[in-house]
């Protein structure tokens, strides 16, 4: 039975082991698994990006990114937008969160999905209707505070909060089904449930996330969750690593990072810091892979058991802000799930 304090334990493991796999893969994100060694040796701790990063040059070591700030945002707005999500909000607060991104010198900016849908509502379409082609991993990469704030059951309620989430900027079959993978891992964990049962849950919550919003082509996202987490299941960690790198992908494309992040967190064992260290070193999206492979192990771990030491230099995240958000998250889920049904999961 898992009671309120410990619930909130798993909520900040989610959102807090995010913020590390974030913040490690920073210096990394967008270079080859070669430059990578090139640039930085095998990365196991946090490490201030090359001079000339495309995009994180001049960030501190230990400087989390948009994935942690973005998932951050939903959060609040969730809370104040009770029983209807309000996409005008979310939409503006995108906005301002980009201005101000921008205001700080950062070049780490909205991605192409999220941009695509900013454009189109400056052409006059609804909020609600502006995400039909978004299909890139921008979703999955925030939707933690949803898997924190919807009981694992009934599952499509979880599901369809997701595709509410997405609607605006990422309301594609593809992008759902990414996003509610990640999210029903987390809700997984924070109902008490090991890796093993989060990582189950997604694929469910992936295959039902298809159906939803509008299609648009590519592999399947339960299939490929399923298949990546497989293809790398016992095998030594540089192999696997190798089978993600070449197999399963690490772009940005929802059907490469989002497996990729299953795979990674298969080969991790779930453990938050290993998931953190191996995305890191994988090239590519490295800090989105990351971010949601160690968010959703530190859902089923808990904060109490993230290296803290790391967590003490993490750079641009507030841990009473986010203390604060995991607790009202966690009081909207009880709400929600009203008797202890979904703590006995
Ligand atoms: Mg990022």
């Amino acid at each position: 039975m898992m009671d309120r304090t410990e619930m909130i334990d798993r909520a900040m493991g989610a959102l807090i082991g995010g913020a590390l796999g974030d913040a490690l893969g920073m210096p990394t994100q967008l270079l080859s698994p070669a430059r990578i060694a090139e640039f930085y040796g095998h990365v196991e701790d946090f490490v201030a990006p090359v001079a000339d990063h495309p995009v994180s040059k001049g960030l501190l070591a230990g400087t989390i990114t948009d994935d942690t700030e973005q998932a951050l945002l939903l959060g609040r707005i969730l809370i104040v937008s009770g029983d209807r999500f309000d996409h005008t909000r979310w939409v503006n607060t995108l906005l301002d969160w980009e201005r101000e991104v921008k205001a700080r010198g950062s070049y780490d900016l909205l991605g192409p999905s999220t941009k695509r849908a900013i454009d189109a509502i400056n052409d006059g379409v609804p909020p609600e209707e502006a995400g039909s082609g978004g299909d890139t991993n921008g979703a999955a990469m925030r939707i933690a505070p949803v898997g924190i704030m919807m009981p694992l059951e009934p599952l499509d309620a979880l599901v369809a909060k997701v595709a509410e989430t997405c609607r605006a900027t990422h309301n594609t079959s593809i992008a759902i089904a990414s996003a509610a993978a990640v999210a029903a891992a987390v809700s997984s964990g924070v109902a008490g449930g090991d890796w093993r049962a989060a990582s189950d849950r997604a694929v469910a919550a992936a295959r039902r996330g298809a159906a939803l919003g509008h299609w648009v082509t590519g592999g399947d996202i339960a299939a490929r969750i399923d298949w990546a987490r497989g293809l790398v299941r016992g095998k030594p960690i540089a192999d696997g690593i190798r089978l993600i790198t070449d197999l399963v992908g690490t772009g940005v494309a929802s059907q490469e990072s989002v497996p990729a992040a299953f795979a990674v967190f298969e080969i991790a064992g779930g453990d938050p810091w290993q998931a953190a260290i191996i995305s890191a070193n994988l090239g590519g999206d490295t800090d989105t892979i990351g971010a949601i492979a160690a968010g959703m192990a530190g859902g089923c771990t808990g904060f109490s058991r993230l290296p803290q030491q790391h967590i003490a230099r993490l750079v641009g995240i507030d841990l009473a802000q986010v203390r604060s958000l995991a607790a009202d998250l966690v009081a909207a889920r009880i709400s929600k799930a009203g008797s202890g049904k979904d703590a006995a999961a």
